[in-house]
């Protein structure tokens, strides 16, 4: 993670910590394609918002929480596309989105990809970091693939970064943190799992973790639950503000 990316900048939105449930909005997401590297990415303009976290925290199942659907992410967990970069399309933004405040639709359409329908930005899962049955050399290469797409990758926009609110601020976590940070570039870090915790241990791995992020502005965390769908709306309104094409453009 070389590069430092200041072409980014937004006011990030007010903290919310509340925890609606109910009906849960959700995104069509469609895979794409899967890439071992940048060469291999899609090669057009489409706003992309990545999706990093260690092994386990729970990446997978977000993903699905976001879809609504299992099938979203057992195309990554898919032997042979582990250690790919998979591609996913937002298909229909509609409901969802709009639900969440940001109405990528609204904000000036859907965006062409090539070789492929219209869609509104993409969701790309990176290779989860620490695996603990990968060797060294696997991780290695997983985590230069990674990098490399961090650094250099012009169609990203934004970052989720998702940790296990159990066992937050590992080291690959850190690193990403303070490369964004020094990035500028916006990212959204949810405490996956908070179901798991009573509401005072939720509240104080949160303060903690916020207190490790050099105050700055472009990154929020917020307790999130795959399980439950706890802050699921707060996650959509995330991604329809990174990928409105409004936004693009500050
Ligand atoms: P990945 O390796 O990061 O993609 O992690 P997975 O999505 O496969 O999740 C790892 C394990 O954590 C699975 O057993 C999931 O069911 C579980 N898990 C994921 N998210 C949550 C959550 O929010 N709450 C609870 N209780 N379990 C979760």
């Amino acid at each position: 993670m070389s590069k430092t990316r200041a072409d980014h900048t937004s006011s990030p939105h007010a903290s919310r910590q509340g925890s609606p449930k109910g009906d849960a909005p959700r995104l069509t997401l469609s895979f794409l394609t899967s890439a071992p590297g940048l060469a291999a990415c899609p090669a057009d303009n489409t706003p992309e918002v990545a999706f990093a976290g260690r092994s386990n925290a729970g990446k997978s199942s977000v993903l699905n929480r976001l879809s609504g659907s299992r099938q979203t992410a057992k195309v990554s967990k898919t032997p042979g596309r582990t250690q790919l970069l998979n591609f996913f399309s937002i298909k229909e933004a509609g409901g969802a989105i709009k639900e969440a405040g940001g109405a990528i639709k609204e904000a000036g359409g859907a965006v062409e990809e090539s070789g492929d329908t219209p869609g509104y930005g993409r969701l790309v899962d990176l290779p989860g970091y620490g695996y603990a049955k990968a060797g060294r050399a696997e991780q290695a290469r997983w985590q230069a693939a990674v990098n490399e797409y961090l650094s250099h990758r012009d169609n990203l926009v934004a970052l989720v970064l998702v940790m296990d609110i159990r066992h937050p601020l590992q080291a690959h976590d850190l690193e990403i943190i303070d490369w964004a940070t020094d990035s500028e570039l916006p990212m959204l870090i949810l405490l996956n799992k908070a179901d798991k915790l009573k509401y005072g241990a939720r509240q104080r791995t949160l303060k903690t973790v916020c207190s490790r992020l050099r105050n700055s502005p472009l990154i929020r965390t917020i307790t999130f639950s795959a399980t439950t769908g706890l802050n699921l709306p707060e996650l959509l309104d995330f991604l329809a503000t990174r990928l409105a094409p409004d936004t693009q453009d500050q």
